[in-house]
């Protein structure tokens, strides 16, 4: 991954880097399609299975065989007497040298999520960055209501959430916005505006002299641009007839500024943003500093990644590095 692709991940840089230096995509990649897994690659370089992500699930199934797995059981806490860990489970107690937490976030309860990652981080005496859904829809204000009615409507645009651009889709929904430009943008937005470009690369003075109307010329959909023009109170007209107020009026369009009233929730999120504090787990093997031989990996570290497959990878990175520090031991 490149210094660039790093930059996309929220989160401590020098540890994101060398982590997904020791097992990057390509050895992802290799990883999968080395045990049959055919892929299809799509525009920006992404791969996708041919066929179903069934058959990657299966793969991973497979290489697990020579390991014993509990599954339909929640751990519920753990414990450490001198150097022996003892698991609570919902059905059992466990003991065990080394622990290694990959409980993901708190996104998609449905799936599995909890908080139990963080409860046993805190108890062991680590700090959480705060927490928060992230790649997740945004919802609105009482001003931005006349998007809900755009619902099934996608445009491309380019989003401003703070420093970062986030360029892509954006799909208007009943509850609000979303599409991948929002989920990127829903990384970097805390609390204020965001600004929305729903004209990236037109400039609206090439169209100025247009004879047709304003709502045919812009090259978004008809209805979109019916509703921005209500909402600036410019009416549907010859796009040269504009006066001079209204065209600079409409260029709002190209820098749409407004405060989103909050996200969709964990429920809708496809990540947590936030998490175990990296400055405490060492970059080496992804072990706590605060107790010898337990471990945290994935999502439930504070390392989170654009849309694109970058917090698997994540995931896939930080439990390679660690597996391999304790298969050395
Ligand atoms: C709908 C959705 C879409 C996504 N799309 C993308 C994408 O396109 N690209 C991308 O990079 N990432 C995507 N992600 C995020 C990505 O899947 C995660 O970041 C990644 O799987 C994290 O891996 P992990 O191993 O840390 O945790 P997880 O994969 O979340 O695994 C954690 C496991 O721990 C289990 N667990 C939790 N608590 C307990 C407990 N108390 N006892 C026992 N087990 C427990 C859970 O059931 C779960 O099986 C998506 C996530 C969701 C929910």
């Amino acid at each position: 991954m490149s210094l660039l692709q790093i930059s996309i991940f929220l989160g401590d840089a020098n540890f994101i880097k060398s982590t997904i230096k020791s097992f990057d995509q390509n050895v992802t990649l290799r990883y999968f399609q080395s045990r049959g897994l055919k892929t299809v690659k799509l525009k920006n370089n992404q791969f996708f299975c041919d066929k179903s992500a069934k058959e990657l699930v299966d793969i991973l199934l497979k290489e697990s065989n020579l390991y014993t797995m509990l599954t339909g059981e929640e751990l519920l806490d753990i414990d450490k007497y001198d150097d022996i860990f003892t698991l609570k489970t919902s059905k059992r107690e466990l003991h065990a040298r080394h622990v290694v937490i990959a409980s993901g976030g708190l996104s998609y309860a449905a799936l599995g999520a909890g908080d139990i990652g963080y409860k046993i981080a805190k108890k062991f005496g680590h700090s959480i960055v705060k927490t928060a859904p992230a790649l997740v829809g945004l919802t609105l204000q009482k001003e931005q209501f006349f998007f809900k009615e755009l619902s099934g409507i996608s445009c491309d645009v380019v989003i401003k959430a703070g420093e970062h651009i986030c360029r892509g889709s954006l799909l208007f929904a009943h509850k609000g916005i979303s599409g991948p430009a929002v989920l990127d943008a829903s990384l970097y937005w805390e609390k204020g505006e965001i600004s929305i470009d729903f004209l990236p690369n037109i400039k609206l003075e090439d169209l100025r002299n247009s004879n047709k109307n304003i709502s045919t010329v812009l090259p978004i959909p008809k209805r979109l641009a019916s509703a921005l023009l209500n909402h600036l109170g410019i009416e549907d007209k010859k796009f040269l007839s504009l006066s001079k107020s209204e065209f600079e009026k409409l260029k709002i369009i190209k820098e749409y500024h407004f405060a989103p009233a909050g996200t969709f929730g964990y429920n809708k999120a496809e990540v947590t943003k936030g998490g175990v504090d990296t400055g405490e787990i060492s970059q080496k093997n992804m072990m706590s500093a605060k107790c010898e031989n337990l471990y945290f990996i994935g999502e439930v570290l504070d390392v989170t990644g654009r849309v694109g497959g970058y917090n698997i990878q994540w995931a896939f990175s930080s439990a390679f590095v660690c597996a391999n520090s304790i298969n050395k031991e």
